[in-house]
């Protein structure tokens, strides 16, 4: 399945089941939510999308760490860098 797999190029968040739409013009004319573009240059999720239409700042590339102890994920670049838990309040991830 993972020839099917679609992340944005430009955070790098996967496309998932919650990412039904795909990106319409008409969507950004009748101020609707956007859906996921899909082009030649590249896929692009709604929140990426709507940030370029809007001149706004893209999100951050969403890079993850998941606690071995506890299961949690975490996206905050803190936790990330440093492997570092907020639920165990410990350094749980390997660097
Ligand atoms: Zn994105
Ligand atoms: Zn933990």
């Amino acid at each position: 399945m993972d020839e099917f797999a679609v992340t944005c190029s430009s955070c790098g968040r996967e496309r998932t089941l919650e990412d039904a739409y795909d990106y319409n013009p008409i969507q950004v004319v009748t101020g609707r939510p956007v859906g996921w573009y899909s082009g030649d240059d590249g896929e692009v999720c709604p929140e990426c999308m709507t940030a370029t239409l809007r001149g706004g700042p893209l999100p951050p590339r969403r890079e993850s760490i998941t606690c071995p102890n506890c299961g949690r994920t975490s996206w905050n670049p803190n936790d990330v860098r440093e492997g570092y838990c907020g639920a165990c309040h410990d350094w749980t991830t390997p660097r």
